[in-house]
This record gives structure tokens, sequence and C-alpha cells, in this order.
């Protein structure tokens, strides 16, 4: 087999679990070790050049990285690495001198189309390069979704005012108030490219028996949390059924509980290992006493003269069927009390402002516009998509690496240069040798257990809806909790021509995942003849040039190294070397040859 090629910065990209799985790249480690040295102010530019809203999503991230991170391989609970954003976030001084800057303007006019965090992820790119900026929003405010369906009490208004106004302050010219109502009519005001991040505004319906008789009483969650947020609701009854186990739902009901209900209940179809709402969203809401039933699909809505009290469910019971799909029986029915119901079954996209006779072509099942993958580009040049206006509902961070493709290619588009011609990503290596076993990151593996996150009193926390709960880690608790962090940035680097064959870091490595053996044909045979058999077949091995002596190779487990740097040290020639892997991401402006 042919040996591994390091000098391609996506193969070090991989080792760096969290940061592969980040959809924004994040350079997690950098910015933990950042925070170890009290180097706050660098964490979070450090942070905000690839996620561009680290207090935001230190808050409220979907937290894709976390799943990942190599040391939920280790123990029981990976790095508290979103949350570690907010730490540099709270900690930083005045970081406005080191933000981009607007540039001297270049002549090219944009429309972004919403200020969610689609739109504001490529005016933060496209200011400095001296683009003419103007943002329409429907709404009075910049932030999309993050500032009129995630609740205050989980992302408060001066942090998300805060880091819109990092972007608007280069530059951006706002237009508050105003609805698109027409792409063809935006269009012909003759601006050099059009940006579309509206999102996905739409709530889905549930059209059961009793729906329109109750609709005083029956909500559409993201737009009864919009009616919560701009104080047209202010109360709910007390008994509240939510419809629905996303994160949407955890929202409405811990929001419902804010503003009336005290007898709270998310209905859920499956049991809880299906549930989509992430783990600490559940465990949030239970804390609040909120009730989560399981196996229950909503069949009408129950009323007595004319008014809503109740809604009747099916029981259900889950088989696995002989080709593996799971079936559900119902084993009776149930009636559950409730003075209103809230449905949180999903959203939609909505496009009635875009002609269909402009040359940009929708998808006819779908009723989506069709969208490249890559470069966001619609079928008509020059109009481009992104966030959850593009695929469907995503996520914040999502949003956020959308804008920086879109970016990139409304630049190339007005540039004239391909839109399909993207600048490469880069990478340093850099040894982190500081001496005779000594290294430039603290390489001892720390056995501390994941820090838990302070929240604020319970009955506090209902006095007032803007009361945040989480309250953010204690300065000791953020020094433990970056010592836990495995460095997977520092990556073990081997030199075969320096190998001779003595198997001291074969013997030293803790994880056994290092190997001296015959090359062969296949992977597969390859991977089960190591010390320890190489199971995660995701993630690639790797594979040294011939050894000098034997013409054997180096063959490395990467899914198990620990980073604890034990082989560099032992090795009497230092053909393994720890060197600190820094990937230089491709941002708008970048050259691309
Ligand atoms: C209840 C709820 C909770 C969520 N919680 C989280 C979370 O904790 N973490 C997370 O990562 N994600 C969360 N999300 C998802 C996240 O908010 C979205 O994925 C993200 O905001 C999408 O960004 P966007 O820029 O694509 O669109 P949006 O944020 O939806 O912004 C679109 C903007 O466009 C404006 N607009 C729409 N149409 C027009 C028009 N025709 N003219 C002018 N303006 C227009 C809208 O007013 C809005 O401001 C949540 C979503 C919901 C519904
Ligand atoms: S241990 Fe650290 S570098 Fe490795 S995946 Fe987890 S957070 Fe990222
Ligand atoms: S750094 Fe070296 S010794 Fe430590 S786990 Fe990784 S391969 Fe083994």
């Amino acid at each position: 087999m042919a040996s591994t090629d390091v000098r391609n910065p996506q193969y070090y990209h991989r080792v760096v679990d969290c940061q592969w799985a980040c959809p924004a790249h994040t350079n997690v480690p950098g910015y933990l070790r950042l925070i170890a040295q009290g180097r706050y102010d660098d964490s979070y530019l450090l942070n905000r050049e690839s996620n561009i809203f680290p207090g935001i999503l230190g808050r409220v991230c979907d937290r894709p990285c976390e799943p990942a991170c190599r040391r939920g391989r280790v123990e029981e609970k990976p790095v508290a690495i979103c949350r570690m954003k907010r730490v540099a976030a709270d900690n930083r001084g005045d970081i406005t001198d080191r933000l981009p800057k607007g540039g001297a303007k270049n002549g090219k006019r944009v429309a972004l189309v919403g200020a969610g965090p689609a739109s504001l992820a490529v005016a933060n790119d496209l200011l400095p390069l001296g683009y003419d900026v103007t943002i329409f929003e429907k709404n009075a405010t910049p932030g999309g979704l993050m500032r009129i369906n995630i609740p205050s009490f989980r992302l408060p208004a001066q942090v998300l005012d805060e880091e819109c106004d990092y972007v608007i302050r280069m530059g951006a010219t706002m237009r508050y108030g105003t609805t698109v109502d027409s792409l063809k009519g935006l269009l012909a005001e003759g601006y050099d490219a059009v940006f579309v991040g509206t999102g996905a505004p739409k709530g889905k319906e549930l059209d059961l028996p009793g729906r329109w008789d109750a609709k005083e009483n029956v909500h559409i969650g993201i737009e009864w949390l919009a009616n919560v947020h701009f104080g047209h609701v202010e109360r709910i009854g007390q008994r509240v059924l939510i419809i629905g186990v996303g994160n949407t739902a955890m929202d409405c009901c811990r929001t419902a509980k804010r503003v009336g209900a005290t007898d709270v209940k998310v209905m859920a179809r499956r049991g809880r290992k299906h549930f989509k709402a992430s783990p600490w969203e559940l465990e949030d809401a239970e804390e609040e006493q909120v009730a989560i039933v399981e196996n229950h699909a909503p069949k009408r809505f129950v009323l007595e003269q004319g008014k809503l009290v109740g809604m009747e469910f099916e029981q259900l019971a889950w088989s696995t069927d002989a080709t593996g799909k799971q079936v559900s029986t119902v084993t009776g029915t149930v009636v559950v009390p409730c003075d209103d119901v809230i449905l949180a079954i999903g959203q939609d996209n909505a496009f009635p402002w875009i002609e269909r006779d402009i040359g940009l072509e929708f998808d006819p099942k779908w009723d989506m516009p069709i969208v490249d993958k890559e470069t966001h580009q619609s079928t008509r040049p020059g109009v481009f998509f992104g966030g959850d206006a593009a695929w469907g509902p995503e996520n914040i961070i999502w949003a956020v690496a959308h804008g920086h493709a879109a970016a990139i290619s409304i630049h190339h588009h007005c540039q004239g240069i391909p839109v399909t011609e993207r600048p490469p990503v880069g990478m340093t290596l850099v040894s982190a040798k500081m001496g005779m076993q000594s290294w430039a990151y603290d390489n001892d593996y720390d056995t501390t257990k994941r820090a838990k996150m302070p929240h604020e009193d319970l009955a506090k926390r209902f006095t007032d809806l803007n009361v945040e709960v989480e309250l953010g880690y204690t300065p000791a608790q953020a020094a433990l909790e970056v010592a836990r962090c495995l460095n997977c940035d520092i990556q073990t680097h081997f030199d075969a021509p320096l190998c001779i064959e003595c198997d001291a870091c074969v013997d030293v490595c803790p994880t056994s995942c290092l190997t001296i053996t015959t090359n062969g044909d296949s992977e597969t045979s390859l991977r089960t003849r190591l010390s320890a058999p190489a199971l995660n077949t995701k993630q690639a091995i790797f594979l040294s040039d011939a050894l000098p002596q034997t013409k054997r190779i180096m063959v490395k487990d990467e899914d198990v190294c620990l980073h604890c740097g034990l082989c560099a040290e032992r090795c009497p020639t230092a053909a393994w070397d720890m060197r600190t892997f820094d990937l230089k991401q491709a941002y708008a402006g970048m050259v691309t040859r």
C-alpha cells in the first residue's frame, strides 16, 4: 500500500476530531490552550475567525464537535468545547481594535436578504474586501431566529447585539423593517450579486380533527416563540402540551413555564433514544420539571362547549420487523387534559416572493431552489443561498459555514473568477519540541471529569423571561476543563529514514496504536494485524514509507492516540516528533492559484 501523504492538510485535519466535525472547522485545541494561558482575547479572536459568534455559540451551539471529541473515547464525557467559547467571550477585554475593518470600496454592490447568521457571515467576509453590502430584514433587529426564537434565558440579547454589531459596524447598510416581496424587483435594482438567507420560516401544521375549532389554543411553536419575544403573548394556560421533541419543543416547554404554565408535558411518538432534542436540552427541561411522555401519537384535539380541554393520543409499542424497520402497534388511547397545545414538529421553507420565471429553478418535488452544495449558487448566476434557506433547517454553525462558502462564490462571481474555483486549504506544521523531552504543550493525561455548568436558582429563573439559566464556568472550573483536552492538533509526525526499528515507541505507547509490520495489499487485513486492531474505519491509519533496514513500515492507528508524546520522548533518533498542526482555512479574497 502507498504511504500516507501527510502534506495533504486534510490528513492531519481529520485527526483533530472536534475541528473536523465542526462545520466551520474552528481550531478548538488552539483556543483551549489560549484559555489555559489566560489569553482570553486571543482565544476569542481565534474562535471568531471561523465561527464569527463565539459568545452566541458558546451558549447555544448545537455542538457537533462534542460527540466527536477524542476525550469521549477515553472516558464518558467529551471536553466541554462549546461552553469554553463562552469562557473566552465572557472574559475578553476590549477587542474592537483587533476586529476586521470594512475595506476601501471596490465598486460592487451585494444584497443580502435576511439578517440571520447566514447573511451576517457573508457580510463579515465581504465587507473587509470593500463590497457595498445592503442587508434587507423584515424585523427591526438583526439575528434572525437567534433573536426571535431562541429564548433570552438561553441567549441574552446583549450578547447577540454585541456580536451582530461587530459585523454590521464594518459598514453594512441595514434596511430593517423591509420585507423583500419580489426577487425580480430586487434584481432589477442592479446588484452585482444577491444572497438569500431568509431561513425556514414556516412551522409545520398538525391537521387533526378539532384543530381549527380549537385554533385559539393551538399554537405553532416557532410563531408562538416569536410572539413571546415581541411581547404579543404574555400568558398561556396552566396545562400545556408540546407536540414534538426536537430543540424547538424544548424552547417551547421552558418558555411556557415562564409565562404561566405549571403543568407542561412534551409528548413524543417514540422512545427517548430517537428524540431529536440534544441530551443537554432535555436535561435542562427536566430540571425545570417538564414531563417528557414517550410513545404517544396525537390523534385529535378534544373540545367541550367549543373550548379545548385535552388531546387524545394513541399509546404505541415499538418493535422491529423482519427488515429491521421500527414499527408501531397501538396498545390503547388516552386523553391528556390541557388548556393549550404547542406544535413543535418541524419547519418548512417558503419562497412565495421568488418568481418562477427568472431562471432560478426549483425542485418540483420539494418546491426548493436548486442550489449547488459547494458554491451555494442557484441555477441563476449571481443568486446564492445559504443557512436554513438553502436545504432546510439546520443550526447556527451550519448557517455560518454556508455564509463563508457563499462569500467566496460571491467574491468570485463579482471579480470574474469561476465560482467553482475555490481557494485551497493550507496548513502549518511546527515542531512542539522545547528541549529534551519537553514540549510546548501540557502532555500529561489529566483524569479530571467534565465540569458541571452552574445554573441559576430554579425559583429565580421563573421571575423573568430574561434571567439567563447557565451562569458560565468559574475561572477554576475553566482551568480544569481545558486540561482535559488531549491536544489532538499536536500531531505525531514520523520521519521514516530516521527509524532504526528499535521498537521503543511501540513498547511505550499506552494505547498500543503503533505497529511495525510488513506492508500489504489491503487496508482491511492490515487493520487486523496491528498491535491493537484499528476498528474505526472512518479514521485513516497512518502508513510510513519503507523503513531503511527491513523495508517494513510503521503503522499508526490515529483513532486511539492520546497525543501524549511518549513515542517522541522515547525515540532515540527523533524519528517521531510532536508537531503543532494549524489548518489554514480558505475564505473569500484568498488567492485561488
Ligand atoms: C426554537 C428554535 C431554537 C433553536 N435553537 C438553536 C440552538 O440552540 N442552536 C443552534 O445552533 N440553532 C438553533 N436553532 C436553529 C437556528 O436558529 C437556525 O438554524 C439559524 O438561525 C438559521 O440561520 P439563517 O441565517 O439561515 O436564518 P434565520 O436565522 O431564520 O434568519 C432569517 C432572517 O431572514 C428574515 N427574512 C425572512 N424572509 C425575509 C424577506 N422576504 N425579506 C426580508 N427579511 C426576511 C427573517 O426575519 C430572519 O431575520 C433553533 C431554531 C428554532 C426554531
Ligand atoms: S480532546 Fe481536545 S483536541 Fe481532541 S477532540 Fe477533544 S477538544 Fe478536540
Ligand atoms: S502520542 Fe505516541 S505514545 Fe502517545 S498515544 Fe500517540 S502514538 Fe502512542
